[in-house]
Order: C-alpha cells, then sequence, then structure tokens
C-alpha cells in the first residue's frame, strides 16, 4: 500500500451490502470512504424540495449551477453529507428519495456534475469509493475493483433490518419489489448503469457474514498492485 494514492471502487446492487463493509474497510485500512450514492440521493433531496415531484426524461443541467455538496467521512466511521451547508444525512434515507431517485441518476447532466465533484475528491488522499459506475466510468483506472452481490432475497432481508434498525417500520415484499425495481433502472439506463467492471473482483456475499467481506476487501487491497491514481488518472 506504499508508492501513491489508492483508489479502491466498490461496485454493485442496492443491498448488497457495499456502503457498510467499505466504510469500515476504510475505517481499518485509514483510508477515506465515500458513499457516490449519497450524493445522488442529496441531490434528489434537493430537487424534490424545489420542484415537489421529479420528471424522468428532464434535464436539471441548470439546477445545478452553484450547487455545493460536502461529504465528510468522520473517525467514528459515519458518514455526513450536506447540500449548500445543510445537513441532509437523515434525510436522504428516507424511502420518498429512493423512489424518486430515477429521474435524477438517469439525467446524464447529473451524472457529469456527480462525476466530477468524485474525482475531485480523489485527488489529496487514498480512499474507498462505493456506487454503481465508480469502476466503470468514475475511475476506471482504479487501483482495486471489487464488485460486490447477493441475490434478491437476502437484499430485501438486510434492507428490511437497516430500516428497523432506523425505527421504521417496512412491508418485506414491498422492499423486495423496490430492489428489483432499483436493479432494473441501475442496470438499464444508458449512462453509468450497473455492470462488472473489467478488471474487477467478483464478491457474492449471499451467504458470508460481513466481517468475512471486509477481511476479503482488506486481503486484495493490501495486494494491490494495480495503477496508483493522480487526479483521476493513472501515475
Ligand atoms: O447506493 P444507494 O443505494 O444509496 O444509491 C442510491 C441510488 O443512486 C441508486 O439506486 C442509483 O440509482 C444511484 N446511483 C448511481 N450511481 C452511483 C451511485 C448511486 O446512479 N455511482
Amino acid at each position: 500500500m506504499e508508492g501513491g494514492r489508492l483508489v479502491v471502487a466498490v461496485d454493485g446492487p442496492a443491498g448488497s451490502g457495499k456502503s457498510s463493509v467499505s466504510r469500515e474497510a476504510a475505517l481499518r485500512l485509514g483510508m477515506r470512504y465515500i458513499d457516490s450514492g449519497a450524493i445522488y440521493r442529496a441531490i434528489t433531496h434537493y430537487l424534490l424540495g424545489r420542484f415537489g415531484s421529479l420528471e424522468k426524461g428532464k434535464s436539471y443541467a441548470e439546477f445545478l449551477d452553484g450547487l455545493k455538496i460536502d461529504q465528510r467521512f468522520e473517525p467514528d466511521g459515519s458518514v455526513r453529507t450536506s447540500v449548500n451547508g445543510l445537513d441532509v444525512s437523515r434525510a436522504i434515507r428516507d424511502e420518498a428519495i429512493a423512489r424518486g431517485i430515477g429521474a435524477v441518476s438517469d439525467d446524464p447532466s447529473v451524472r457529469n456534475f456527480v462525476n466530477e465533484l468524485l474525482r475531485s475528491w480523489s485527488a489529496r488522499e487514498s480512499l474507498i469509493m462505493d456506487g454503481r459506475d465508480i469502476g466503470t466510468v468514475v475511475f476506471p483506472d482504479a487501483t482495486v475493483k471489487i464488485y460486490l452481490d447477493a441475490s434478491v432475497e437476502v437484499r430485501s432481508i438486510r434492507r428490511v433490518a437497516e430500516y428497523r434498525e432506523m425505527g421504521k417500520t417496512v412491508d418485506v415484499n414491498e422492499i423486495r419489489n423496490q430492489i428489483i425495481r432499483r436493479d432494473q433502472e441501475d442496470t438499464a439506463r444508458p449512462f453509468g448503469r450497473l455492470q462488472k467492471a473489467e478488471g474487477s473482483f467478483y464478491i457474492d456475499t449471499s451467504s458470508m457474514e460481513k466481517d468475512e467481506v471486509i477481511e476479503r476487501m482488506i486481503g486484495l487491497i493490501a495486494k494491490a498492485d494495480g495503477p496508483r491514481v493522480r487526479d483521476g488518472r493513472p501515475e
């Protein structure tokens, strides 16, 4: 892990456990963790606040001008996301955001805006970033690329448990349908769709414990012999 900054790209479908294992691996390795999904959620929150509802196929480019989005990875492993200085970390986990996000993450101008922002954060430090298109579009030259997967059933159960931890009661079938819908949206979009990046390590976490996945990731990162990245480009 010496000789330059490392960029670890972790992609996979909703509920595959990407964010919790990436966050924990980053903490243990002393790297920064970036949750790219939270950025799409934050933009959705902002646009929903402005328009009340969102339309697929509309370009939201003009509303991104001057929009200031920040994300901090705290020493306790929590992630704080803000829009124009306002902390939206909790608000972006609302169901309404998941329902409206497709219109936002399908918009190519939003994707370009997010990609530039994500790349700008790689300039100074080693990081683990998770999302859908991190290893394919945002950092095609990432040092390590990992694709995390799990069956729809397992992912639904995990999502329900997450909501329960937040004190929310949700219907398992509804969550399952939402996961299927988001898989369709994520794999069908014309730009930045979810797919396995070339050279990525595939991990099916369906029957793995969280700690096993973290250890596996740390092992792959420790052995990393991919390019070290400077300003989003290989050194
Ligand atoms: O990771 P999370 O489930 O919070 O992401 C929320 C949504 O943001 C995804 O369903 C997807 O539509 C979008 N997203 C994306 N590209 C990324 C990360 C997230 O389109 N790199």
